[in-house]
């Protein structure tokens, strides 16, 4: 065990493996002020403080949701947000139903200079700090996204090891302060390579990841990995989920230790059924998995009740019974019990866009 997470160490390893208990997973509602924008035009709503509070009100307050749930990923304002019916404050709406409060708590990428276009994790400055302020109002796991691109010679080797090494630094800095790390090396869909350049470039960053979690002693048991699914680049033909489930739990099976006790994957721009199903073909394997396989999804749980909602109070309610839905749908599928699609158009819409930022 690492000697270096001191006073924290039971804690992280009792919130982390709660975050990973099957049945459940995460909802990832940390869009920055930006990226909530994009997603509030598109329903012709203004990117108001007030408007953003509704939205996050109306998932946090969805009835009978949060038992799907263990954790859901805030951004900073949002973690000091209340509910407008009585005042309540949303960290204690997510504790009193069994939810963690996570935070973002990296500031987006930059450009990684001497590469062609790749890019790096900016929020170090203050870190530890700020995870502690963090700690301090509720918070008990975090996130950091980093990001890689498949193209004719990426990702560089600079990128792989500058990110994987950003991703520990995070990491521990994280658990000296008390919260789980997400670590979330995201390998872009963009492209049009196939399915086994997917698997081996995952692989390779995979393994570089846990080699820099290693070596600065991070302690796994108190970690979660959110990767992307393995699969075809955006722009070549699609493959079944039980092709995607088989080639991305060989990946993880190569290179994820088993004291990690959850695997949380990003949704990608996938569309809500797809996330779901691919989910699901993956707890369906008959094949050791060491670790929960669940869900972290931002786009791929809210895309059809952002759009039903359309900034209406009267359409609520109706809003709310979508997203239990997909909280229920995808807490099914990491148990392999996902029965398939409702039929409904709007959960198999695309949700891709190229070189998203979150
Ligand atoms: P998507 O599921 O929309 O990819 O987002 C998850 C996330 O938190 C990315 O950092």
């Amino acid at each position: 065990m690492s000697a270096f997470v001191g006073k924290y160490a039971e804690e992280l390893i009792k919130n982390a493996k709660y975050i990973a208990t099957p049945g459940k997973g995460i909802l990832a509602a940390d869009e920055s002020t930006g990226t909530i924008g994009k997603r509030l035009s598109s329903i012709n709503v203004e990117n108001i403080e007030s408007n953003r509070q509704a939205l996050r009100e109306l998932l946090f307050t969805a009835p009978s949701a949060l038992q799907y749930l263990s954790g859901v990923i805030l951004f900073e304002e949002t973690l000091y947000q209340k509910t407008s019916v009585d005042g309540k404050p949303f960290v204690d709406v997510l504790l009193e139903n069994g939810v963690l409060p996570g935070i973002k708590v990296d500031k987006g990428t930059v450009d990684l200079a001497g590469t062609n276009g790749e890019t790096t994790t900016q929020g170090f400055d203050s870190l530890g700090v700020r995870c502690q302020q963090f700690y301090k109002a509720g918070a008990r796991f975090a996130k950091w996204r980093a990001v890689l691109k498949i193209g004719a010679t990426e990702p560089s080797e600079l990128s792989i090891q500058q990110n994987a090494q950003g991703l520990a630094r995070y990491a521990i800095i994280c658990q000296e302060n008390g919260l789980v790390p997400i670590v979330e090396p995201e390998v872009l869909t963009d492209g049009s390579h196939d399915i086994k350049k997917c698997a081996a470039v995952t692989e390779t960053v995979l393994a570089a990841v846990y080699k820099a979690l290693n070596e600065q002693h991070v302690l796994l048991e108190g970690t979660l990995l959110k990767p992307n699914m393995v699969t075809p680049g955006s722009d070549s033909p699609k493959v079944t989920p039980e092709v995607i489930a088989e080639y991305t739990v060989a990946a993880l099976r190569r290179t994820v230790p088993p004291a990690v006790p959850g695997i949380v994957f990003l949704s990608g721009g996938q569309s809500e059924e797809e996330a779901t199903s691919n989910l699901n073909a993956m707890n369906k394997l008959d094949i050791l998995k060491p670790w929960t396989l669940s869900f972290s999804f931002g786009r791929a749980l809210q895309q059809s009740t952002l759009k039903i909602w359309g900034g209406k109070t009267e359409s609520v309610g109706k809003a709310q019974r979508t997203f239990l839905e997909r909280c229920k749908a995808n807490s099914d599928a990491t148990l392999g019990k996902y029965a398939g699609g409702s039929g409904d158009s709007l959960a198999s819409e695309s949700l891709f866009v190229k070189g998203y930022k979150y």
